[in-house]
């Protein structure tokens, strides 16, 4: 622990919504880095909201962002993380947030992306003209309104989101608003400062990410060491037919060639196998 190439470094954190509350506890018990914000337009490289369209997958976005903060502080070691809702990875029928968090070292030339995926989240949206009270307060309690706040535009046309809304009063009059010429969105707001559900998904990235900084590569000693990808196979836990779940995890350096290969113990859902359920 005490070799930890990362002690008494201080980190940039690209961020405008609060995420050193769930990241700084866990790089700084493992790693002893420190973490200072970086105020920079993160809402440039996309928003949920959609004003902004995200270009790039969130894995390549969380990189950019964390070179924004170090562009803007001058700081070689930066951090940040992205989020992105949508299918689960591994079972697509079901909604899923994916957390990614990075770690550029430019002292080192490392790039470090961890991510944690949680079927817990509170993404959903309902059209509304306001006038089914009902529903709209059902909705608010669906997403956990107002420890959670929510979002609100019109359906069509230029008008701009209104972001942060934790008040009923608020939120019923920016429903009026944005439903007077039709009808309006109204949908969780996502950002992780007013969103405690995704704030913990993004704690548990960080952590993961704080472990896999404080693991060594076997080889030749590099920060970083840890999953670089899968090979699926997995056989089928009724005919043995190799199913597309992973079969193998491989583990990687970010710097050496050096890889070691974990074959996962168990069998696959028939569900999933190509011969008992094509
Ligand atoms: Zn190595
Ligand atoms: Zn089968």
């Amino acid at each position: 622990m005490d070799a930890s190439p990362f002690r008494g470094v201080v980190a940039c954190l690209a961020t405008m919504h609060g995420k050193q509350w769930a990241l700084r506890a866990p790089l700084r018990r493992r790693l002893g880095m420190g973490l200072r914000v970086a105020p920079v337009d993160t809402d440039a490289l996309g928003t949920f909201t959609g004003e902004v369209p995200r270009p790039g997958s969130a894995r390549e976005t969380v990189v950019r962002k964390a070179r924004l903060g170090m562009a803007v502080t001058g700081s070689p070691v930066g951090l940040a993380s992205e989020g992105a809702f949508g299918p689960h990875p591994a079972a697509p029928w079901m909604p899923a947030d994916v957390e990614y968090v990075a770690c550029v070292d430019d002292r080192s030339g490392l790039t470090v992306v961890e991510s944690a995926v949680s079927l817990e989240t509170n993404h959903a949206h309902l059209t509304t003209d306001g006038r089914d009270r009902r529903a709209v307060l059902a909705f608010l309690r669906r997403v956990g309104f107002p420890h959670h706040a929510v979002v609100v535009r019109p359906v069509a046309g230029p008008g701009r989101p209104e972001k942060g809304l934790r008040r009923l009063a608020d939120v019923l009059d920016a429903v009026a608003r944005a439903s007077a010429g039709g009808a309006a969105v109204l949908a969780a707001d996502l950002r992780a400062h007013v969103n405690p559900t995704r704030m913990r998904v993004i704690a548990a990235a960080g952590q993961r990410l704080a472990r896999r900084l404080a693991t060594a590569c076997p080889a030749c000693a590099a920060p970083g060491f840890g999953p670089v990808g899968a090979e699926g196979g997995l056989p089928c836990g009724d005919c043995g037919t190799p199913t597309g779940h992973d079969a193998l995890l491989i583990r990687g350096c970010v710097r050496c060639p050096h890889r070691s290969r974990h074959p996962v113990h168990g069998v696959a859902d028939p569900g999933a196998c190509p011969r008992c359920n094509p």
